[in-house]
């Protein structure tokens, strides 16, 4: 397979870069002009890619009302017409697949192997899932009304992918969004709003905000009926305190701090290989990542040796070459956050294994070894390539160290035998749990945590019913009795 964005790819990206002075908000169907700006940049080189505006109060009030009038209108399409409009953004965004994963590369710093070959292909799935669910939506969902105007905050991880599990069952449902992307990343969004305008999405149904925290914070002060938001376990609280005694529906999906448990009889090669994917995939800033290894004493040496072996054939590099594998942290204050919590983590007597700083935004995989549970290192949430390791006698021990967090986000499991990893798995505390792998994700299938990761679901038919108001009790949609 060839990886890897060709010149052609690139030079598209930057002559739509080059066109593009300074970037508005897109609002009831157009781009405003420019207001105050701040920069995107290549957390890579640290250049310049693009000048954006900062949300004001009154442009987070006029894409509101850009979506409150538009929402009628939506709501009242049959569903196989708003599924039309959702199977052709599916479609436009596989026909710039390649333009979308060279812009995300470059304003987030992940590698162009994984923006290629698993963030925009999965924004499409997202996007033909959901216009399948907007097919069905009054015969699975009879009586069920949409919420109206959703508010949606992302965080700069996915950018591209997190759009689209915000917007695309909120579309199908008969809402209408607004959208705030995060500071860092705020790029393939807007591109992802000039393909609404290609689509000829009717105007108002998407709204894109950018700006910071304040912007954020003002969308959810605004007049709309739903805020859905990913980001910190921080934020999501700030959020949740700032719309306590309002009517409006919130999910958050929140931090996590998940255990990546192998049992004496796992397959440690495969082990290895779902640890790489787990916590040095997207240089370990994913919500989900499995940084607290687990691994029984009896294997812990054989899979120590296996394990620092394949970390060290990992290449960290420039995220557009389609060899790397950990390409740069987002931002220079995430890198400095990834540090200080290392330091304390060493301070307090764990031992660091690789994770060395190096010039510019890029971290070495690493791991911390000789880590207690009380260790800051082995509560915080890292969000970057640094897991911990630390090993377990029985399997009751790996089950409490597992759930040894305030977290319930995601958990994995590595075990030859279907019994021992699915009664572990039942004991774990998680919204999500894999067996013998790591990280995967479907549109059909549910994510989202419990405890402090949040709650609510993205994806899926119980993602549906996020977006969806409740229904009156004589129209549920329980089955005939027979
Ligand atoms: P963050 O909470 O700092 O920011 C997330 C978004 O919220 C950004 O768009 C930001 O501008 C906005 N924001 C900041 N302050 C706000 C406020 N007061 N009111 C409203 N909006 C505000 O998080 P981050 O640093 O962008 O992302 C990293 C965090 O996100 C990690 O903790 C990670 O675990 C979590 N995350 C969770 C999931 C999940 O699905 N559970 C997925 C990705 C990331």
């Amino acid at each position: 397979m060839e990886y890897g964005p060709s010149v052609e790819d690139s030079a598209a990206v930057r002559d739509w870069l080059a066109r593009r002075d300074a970037f508005g908000h897109f609002i009831g169907g157009s781009f405003t002009e420019p207001g105050q700006l701040f920069d995107s940049r290549d957390p890579a080189t640290g250049e310049v890619l693009a000048q954006v505006s900062q949300g004001t109060v009154d442009d987070v009030a006029a894409a509101v009302a850009a979506a409150r009038q538009a929402q009628p209108g939506w709501a009242a399409l049959t569903g196989t017409q708003r599924a039309r409009y959702l199977y052709a953004l599916a479609r436009h965004i596989q026909k710039r697949e390649r333009f979308l994963s060279v812009l995300e590369t470059l304003d987030n710093g992940k590698p162009i192997r994984e923006s290629r070959d698993i963030d925009v292909p999965l924004v499409a799935r997202h996007f033909y899932h959901h216009a399948g669910w907007a097919e069905l939506r009054d015969s699975a969902f009879p009586g069920h009304q949409p919420i109206g105007v959703c508010g949606q905050i992302i965080p700069w991880n996915f950018p591209l992918l997190m759009l689209a599990w915000k917007i695309a069952p909120a579309l199908a449902a008969g809402n209408t969004v607004v959208l705030k992307p995060a500071e860092y990343t705020p790029l393939t969004a807007l591109a992802f709003a000039e393909i609404c305008q290609e689509i000829g999405l009717p105007a108002g149904v998407v709204n894109i905000v950018t700006g910071d925290g304040e912007t954020g914070a003002a969308l959810v002060a605004a007049d709309v009926d739903k805020i859905a938001f990913t980001g910190s376990t921080e934020v999501g609280r700030a959020i949740a305190n700032q719309l306590a005694g309002r009517a409006t529906r919130l999910t958050l999906e929140l931090g996590g701090k998940s255990p990546f448990v192998v049992m004496p009889d796992a397959d440690l090669d495969g082990a290895v290989d779902g640890v790489v994917d787990s916590i040095w995939f997207n240089g370990g800033q994913v919500c989900c990542a499995g940084s607290r290894i687990l691994v029984a004493e009896a294997v812990a040496e054989r899979f120590e040796t296996l394990l620092a072996a394949r970390m060290s054939r990992l290449r960290v590099g420039p995220p557009l070459d389609k060899s790397t594998d950990v390409g740069a942290i987002v931002d220079p204050v995430q890198k400095d956050r990834i540090l200080s919590i290392c330091r304390a983590a060493t301070d307090t007597g764990a031992e660091l294994v690789g994770g060395a700083a190096q010039e510019g935004c890029f971290i070495a995989p690493g791991y911390l070894r000789n880590i207690t549970p009380a260790n800051p290192g082995f509560e915080q949430e890292i969000f970057g390539p640094i897991a911990t390791l630390s090993t377990f006698r029985t399997a009751d021990e790996a089950v409490e160290l597992a759930n040894n967090t305030r977290y319930g986000l995601a958990a994995s499991i590595w075990s030859e035998s279907a019994a021992v990893a699915t009664d572990i798995a039942a004991r774990v505390k998680a919204g999500v749990v894999w067996i013998n792998c790591a990280n995967l994700f479907d549109a059909a299938a549910p994510f989202g945590g419990y405890r402090e990761s949040g709650f609510g679901r993205e994806g899926g038919r119980v993602g549906m019913l996020d977006y969806l108001a409740d229904a009156p009790v004589d129209t549920v949609d329980e089955p005939a009795a027979a």
